[in-house]
C-alpha cells in the first residue's frame, strides 16, 4: 500500500468487491482493495453455486471466488488485509482508517457485504463453537453420525440441512412457520430426503449443554404453544444476515435494518461514496445481483471522479 492517493478504495472483497475492482483497474483507475479476512466473502463457504450463470452442474464456491480473484489480477489489483474502522468526507477526498493508519481516496466503493444474523437465545454465545455454529459448510463434517439441528426455513437453511445429512445420522429443520421460503427446488430435495425432520411452527428458545458441548435444544411450538426438547449434538442458525456497515452508521443513510440507503446506481448519501452487494438495501442478494452491482458501482464512480477533474 502506498501513501498515494487513491482513485478509489474498495472496502471488501466478496463478489461486489472483486467486481468493481476488476472493472475498475480495468479502467486504469489506482484502486485498493482492502478485505479484512479472506478474498471471496460468504461464496467461500458455499459447497456449490448452482445459479451463477456461465458454470452448468454448478461450481463450487472457493473455485468460483479463486476465479474472480485471477481475473482481478489480471488487470493489477491491489488488494490489502486490513479492516476499515472509520472514513470521513473531506469533500473531493476521503479519508479512511485501515487499522492503524490512514489513506486518502477520491471515490469509496463500500462492498462489506453482510455476516449471519444471532438467535440471541440462552446458551447461544456460550456454546458457539461447541455446537453451535452459523455455517454447516465449515463445521458440518464435525457432526458425524449424531443429530443436529438447523434453524431458518430459507434457502441457506435448506441448502445446509441437505449438506448436514452428509455427516449426521438426523437433521431437524426448526422453522417458526410451517412452510419454508426455500425455493421450490430446494424444498423438493428437503421433503424428499429421509434424514431431514421439519419441526414446524417452532422457535428454539435455549441451548442446552455441559462440558462436552451442546446436548439438548428446548423448543417452543408457537401453534400448540408447548415445549419439547430434542437431543442434538449442534445447532447451526441460518436464519439470514446482518449488513456489516456498523462503522458508518453516522455518517450513510440507511434503514431500520443497517443496510445502506443508496439509489439505482449505487450512490449513497455522500457523494463519492458508493455501496454495492449485500450490504445495500436491495430486493435480491445473490452473487449475479453482487456483481451487476460491483460493475455498475465502479462505472458511476469512474463517472464521479471525471466530473470531479472537470470541476478543478
Ligand atoms: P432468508 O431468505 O432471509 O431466510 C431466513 C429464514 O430464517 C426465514 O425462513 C425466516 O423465517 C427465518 N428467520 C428469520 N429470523 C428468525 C428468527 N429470529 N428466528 C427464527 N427464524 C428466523 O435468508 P437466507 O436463507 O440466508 O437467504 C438470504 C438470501 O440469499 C436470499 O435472497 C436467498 O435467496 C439467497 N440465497 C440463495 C441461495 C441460492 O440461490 N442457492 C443460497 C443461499 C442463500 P420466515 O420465513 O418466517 O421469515
Amino acid at each position: 500500500m502506498s501513501d498515494d492517493l487513491y482513485d478509489v478504495l474498495i472496502i471488501g472483497g466478496g463478489p461486489a468487491g472483486l467486481t468493481a475492482g476488476l472493472y475498475s483497474s480495468r479502467a486504469k483507475l489506482k484502486t485498493l482493495l482492502v478485505e479484512r479476512m479472506i478474498l471471496g466473502g460468504q461464496v467461500m463457504t458455499t459447497t456449490k453455486v448452482e445459479n451463477y450463470p456461465g458454470f452448468p452442474g454448478g461450481i463450487d464456491g472457493p473455485d468460483l471466488m479463486i476465479r474472480f480473484q485471477e481475473h482481478c489480477h489480471e488487470f493489477g489489483l491491489e488488494n490489502i488485509t486490513g479492516e476499515v474502522t472509520a472514513l470521513s468526507d473531506r469533500g473531493s477526498e476521503k479519508l479512511v482508517t485501515i487499522d492503524d493508519r490512514q489513506v486518502r481516496a477520491r471515490a469509496v466503493i463500500i462492498t462489506t457485504g453482510a455476516e449471519p444474523s444471532k438467535l440471541g437465545i440462552p446458551g447461544e454465545t456460550e456454546l458457539t463453537g461447541r455446537g453451535v455454529s452459523y455455517c454447516a459448510t465449515c463445521d458440518g463434517a464435525f457432526f458425524r453420525n449424531v443429530p443436529v439441528a438447523i434453524v431458518g426455513g430459507g434457502d441457506t437453511a435448506a441448502e445446509e440441512a441437505l449438506f448436514l445429512t452428509r455427516f449426521a445420522s438426523k437433521v431437524y429443520l426448526v422453522h417458526r412457520r410451517d412452510e419454508l421460503r426455500a425455493t421450490k427446488l430446494l424444498q423438493e430435495r428437503i421433503f424428499a430426503n429421509d434424514k431431514v425432520e421439519p419441526a414446524w411452527n417452532s422457535v428454539v428458545k435455549e441451548v442446552i449443554g455441559d462440558n462436552t458441548g451442546v446436548t439438548k435444544l428446548s423448543l417452543y411450538n408457537l401453534k400448540e404453544q408447548t415445549e419439547r426438547e430434542i437431543e442434538v449434538a449442534g445447532m447451526f442458525v441460518a436464519i439470514g444476515v446482518t449488513p456489516k456497515a456498523h462503522f458508518l452508521a453516522d455518517i450513510l443513510d440507511m434503514d431500520q435494518d443497517g443496510y445502506i440507503l443508496t439509489d439505482s446506481e449505487c450512490r449513497t448519501s455522500m457523494p463519492g461514496v458508493f455501496a454495492a452487494g449485500d450490504v445495500r438495501k436491495k430486493i435480491l442478494k445473490q452473487i449475479a445481483t453482487a456483481v451487476g452491482d460491483g460493475a455498475v458501482a465502479a462505472i458511476v464512480a469512474e463517472k464521479y471522479l471525471d466530473e470531479l477533474n472537470l470541476d478543478q
